[in-house]
């Protein structure tokens, strides 16, 4: 039982609001790491058992220099998580039939258990309508509605992977998250609605805020869990924080010298209690989650 009379533990059950704290950091590098050879072993024992390795398509259309970067790591992580890759790299003047005449052949290919069309797409194609099109039984990105609908229900199967991964984050914190204020900054489809959904079955208590927001440092202060998933290099200043709270730093921006940031000052590691680092926190868990999708999609495929 714990010993409330020892004071390390005082000092953890009442921090000082102004004490400066160095946060423990959330490296999503290494958990990916380790997440990526228990696939691996996973797979090496669905092999032994005959049955086949999952297999990922990975559609790219155009050149986006950032989405090249984005394809060729989760090409590499498949392959290193034991999983069969196919890639499909398409030219910038690609139609729409083309890419959906594209999804139909892996939907209906056996050896593909998951698909992922990288965003963003050319202009001259609908996002919603390749999302649509994909097989939700492998629709590895989670993107589809009907498994965000799933998510809605508290009944998921194929989880967005962005939030999926700060999930997983969070649990490694080792933190009770019942009861506790989350508050995430954006609102997308991708990142802000279903982490919304994925912290209300953790049962936190959610605030979702947007451009539109008012007050949004007021409301930050009060966050015991901070999601930003904003886009602007750090637009969240370090005295939002509420010491001890956890930050999870969904983006991924340049700074004024060009280097790879956040959404959140670094010097809110002083008032944090965990912080995830970028790069290196959540993105490498995005592509873990997709892997660990692609697995679960092959699963499911092999009771169909
Ligand atoms: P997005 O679609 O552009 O959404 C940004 C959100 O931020 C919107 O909801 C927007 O509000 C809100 N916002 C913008 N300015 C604001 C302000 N002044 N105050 C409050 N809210 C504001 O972006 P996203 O796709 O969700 O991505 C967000 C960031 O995460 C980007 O940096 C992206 O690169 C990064 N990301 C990283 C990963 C990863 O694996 N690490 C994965 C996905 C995304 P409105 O809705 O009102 O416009």
């Amino acid at each position: 039982m714990a010993d409330d009379r020892n004071p390390v533990r005082l000092a953890a059950l009442h921090p000082k609001p102004d004490t400066a704290m160095s946060a423990r950091i959330l490296d999503g590098k290494t958990l990916a790491e380790r997440l990526k050879a228990d696939l691996g072993a996973r797979v090496a024992a669905r092999v032994a058992l005959g049955l086949p390795r999952p297999g990922l398509a990975v559609v790219l259309v155009g050149e986006n220099a950032a989405s090249q970067i984005y394809v060729r790591n989760k090409r590499k992580f498949t392959e290193a998580a034991n999983m069969r890759s196919f890639s499909h790299d398409l030219s910038a003047d690609t139609s729409e039939a083309e890419l959906l005449a594209l999804i139909d052949k892996l939907n209906a290919d056996p050896l593909v258990h998951g698909i992922l069309v990288q965003l963003p797409l050319p202009k001259q194609i609908d996002p919603e309508r390749v999302t649509e099109r994909i097989d939700p039984a492998k629709d590895v990105d989670g993107f589809h509605p009907y498994n965000i609908g799933r998510l809605v229900l508290k009944r998921p199967i194929l989880r967005p992977c962005t939030p999926y991964g700060c999930m997983r984050l969070l649990a490694e914190t080792g933190e009770d998250l019942v009861g506790k204020h989350a508050v995430i900054i954006g609102q997308s489809n991708i990142v802000g609605r279903p982490m919304a959904l994925e912290l209300l079955m953790a049962r936190c208590t959610v605030t979702v805020c947007h451009s539109a927001t008012r007050d949004l440092a007021g409301i930050v202060r009060q966050a015991d869990v901070l999601v930003a998933a904003v886009g602007k290099a750090y637009f969240v200043a370090a005295d939002w924080i509420k010491p001890g709270a956890i930050v999870i730093d969904v983006g991924m921006n340049r700074d004024a010298e060009g280097r790879l940031c956040g959404d959140v000052d670094r010097r809110a590691a002083e008032r944090a209690a965990w912080i995830t680092p970028v790069p290196g926190g959540v993105g490498p868990m995005t592509i873990a989650m997709l892997l660990a999708n692609t697995l679960t999609a092959a699963e499911l495929q092999d009771s169909a």
